[in-house]
């Protein structure tokens, strides 16, 4: 992959990313970006109005909330990408229909699933 592409993919996401996806990408996945991606975040940020304290307030509060994996990275919500505040459980099913085992999904704020 290009870095061309990869920068076009960014503006791309930036563009569509809902404030909480752009805010948690932002504060919780930086360390598995490159520096222009995270240019881009926070270009994008900036103009919807984030300043530099309002990034840290989220890294904070928001931070208490989110779920970290071992290695220190926060786990991805299973249907966006916001970093994950919640989990549930599930079954894994065989083509879709017969229950196989149970696991665990993660979810944010806005897709946490009861039961
Ligand atoms: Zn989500």
């Amino acid at each position: 992959m290009s870095g061309l592409i990869h920068v076009e993919k960014c503006h791309a996401f930036a563009q569509k990313a809902s404030e909480g996806e752009l805010l948690d990408q932002y504060c919780f996945f930086a360390q598995g970006m490159e520096a222009k991606a995270l240019l881009i975040l926070r270009e994008e940020l900036g103009q919807r109005g984030f300043k530099a304290d309002s990034l840290l307030e989220h890294r904070k509060n928001h931070g208490e909330r989110v779920y970290f994996a071992p290695d220190g990275y926060p786990k991805l919500c299973k249907d966006c990408r916001r970093a994950a505040t919640g989990h549930s459980t599930t079954w894994a099913k065989f083509f879709g229909l017969l229950p196989l085992f149970p696991r665990r999904v993660f979810t944010c704020d806005d897709h946490s699933v009861v039961g």
